[in-house]
């Protein structure tokens, strides 16, 4: 596989941006070699400056569900353009995309429209505290929430130790009232809430980690933590960046059959426009500005362009067939799996509907501290190999891979005789 270009460029934009990337998970770093330039999408494919094709198994990190420029979000987004870009003022779009998304979580009365996931859980933080009176979250070891100072301590794969700041920069006032559990662990959250009785805001969780690898939880853990926080006067914040649209149209929430207070969104409800959303019931939303006193703003929120791009993206969504998606996260996990096997790889494969994650080890991975026990250096010439086989995969072991619901069966098991090949070259 030639990369000359792609090296080309990265030398170049090394000069230029920190680490020659605009996001740390775009860098290499745990993979070695270059990131890959690229040059465009086309449906599940995209190609890089130096011509290669692969079949994009990454979908910009979780946004792009309907593959690359799905012709409905494209014209939607050009008709949008052709009027003006932003005005700072109210646009039907914005009506019409919360009205959407409030169909796909009943549990929401009123949305919010953000930039970013990360800007969504900030203000999610705030509403929690400024609801319940109260100052402590609980999150849960090797779950992302976004960047904000106060939920990067265990934020994936970085550090893991209570209440020690995942970042330089973030002063310990800053995490002084996050507290820690682990994931599939209910004692883990009913010890903190005995140690801290009336003192907590609000759990934060992602209802299927992806963000550590893929982890699903057990049997009831989810009813389990809606239960106790509820019995405990305590807001539960499902954050469903990654997971909102993406194993039915709707949340992870409905699939457990279980409401959170607030629900945070992202990714895909952009379609690949910079959006992010935060909602709940009304007397909860009631109290975001300019109805409450729970400040929140920003200048290009609920931007026209990104309202057309995210709301052209869902109803596509709703004509698509998730039963479907889901049997092709399972072909894909059934052939990681046969083929690790036929090489000799340990392998454990976590999925949940189009999110796939294959672990390196022969441990059951329900945790933060089991997704360790991967053999990234394994990784590392599995991804490469995957590379050189035509499948673009996330350049880290705990990085979930993001199918895209267009793939059709023809595509399918293009994808599997590429991983395939992969594994007969790594053994
Ligand atoms: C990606 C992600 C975020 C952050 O979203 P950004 O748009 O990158 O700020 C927050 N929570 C979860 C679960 C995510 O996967």
């Amino acid at each position: 596989m030639e990369l000359k270009q792609s090296a080309q460029l990265f030398e170049r934009a090394k000069k230029s941006l920190v680490g020659g990337v605009n996001s740390p998970v775009r860098a290499f770093n745990s993979v070695g070699g270059n990131p890959l330039f690229i040059e465009k999408g086309e449906g599940v494919h995209i190609y890089d400056v130096d011509g290669n094709e692969y079949i994009d198994l990454i979908g910009s990190y979780g946004p792009l569900i309907l593959g690359h420029a799905h012709p409905s979000a494209l014209e939607a987004v050009k008709n949008a353009a052709d009027k003006s870009f932003t005005y700072g003022a109210s646009t039907v779009g914005e009506v019409e995309l919360a009205e959407l998304v409030k169909v796909a979580f009943p549990q929401m009365d009123k949305v919010r429209f953000v930039n970013s996931g990360t800007e969504a859980v900030i203000s999610a933080i705030r509403l929690t505290r400024a609801f319940t009176g109260k100052n402590k979250i609980i999150k849960f070891a090797g779950c992302y929430h976004g960047h904000s100072d106060a939920l990067l301590v265990a934020a994936g794969s970085g550090l893991a130790t209570l209440n020690i700041p995942g970042s330089q920069g973030v002063p310990q006032a800053a995490v002084q009232d996050t507290l820690i559990a682990e994931f599939n662990d209910l004692n883990s959250v009913k010890k903190l809430i005995e140690t801290f009785p009336d003192e907590i805001a609000g759990v934060f969780i992602e209802p299927v980690a992806g963000n550590m690898g893929v982890v699903v939880p057990e049997q009831d853990f989810m009813k389990g933590l809606r239960e106790i926080t509820k019995a405990n006067g305590i807001l539960l914040v499902i954050d469903e960046v990654m997971t909102g649209f993406r194993k039915k149209f709707g949340g992870a929430q409905d699939y457990f059959g279980i409401q959170g207070d607030i629900t945070c969104l992202g990714k895909v409800i952009g379609g690949g426009m910079p959006v992010g959303a935060y909602g709940a019931r009304a007397e909860i939303m009631d109290m975001v500005s300019p109805l409450g006193g729970v400040y929140q703003a920003g200048t290009l929120s609920g931007n026209p362009i990104a309202m057309a791009c995210g709301l052209a993206t869902l109803k596509e969504l709703q004509k698509q067939d998730y039963d479907r998606a889901d049997q092709m996260g399972k072909a894909i996990k059934d052939c990681l799996e046969q083929e690790a096997a036929k090489a000799g790889v340990d392998i454990q494969v976590n999925q949940f509907g189009l999110m796939v994650n294959p672990f390196f080890t022969n441990q059951k991975v329900v945790d933060f501290d089991s997704a360790k026990t991967s053999d990234t250096e394994l990784f590392s010439k599995f991804f490469w190999a995957m590379a050189e086989a035509g499948l673009y995969i996330p350049p880290s072991q705990f990085e979930a891979w993001f199918l895209p619901i267009i793939l059709t069966e023809e595509e399918l098991e293009v994808v599997k005789n590429r991983i395939a090949k992969a594994f007969q070259s790594i053994k």
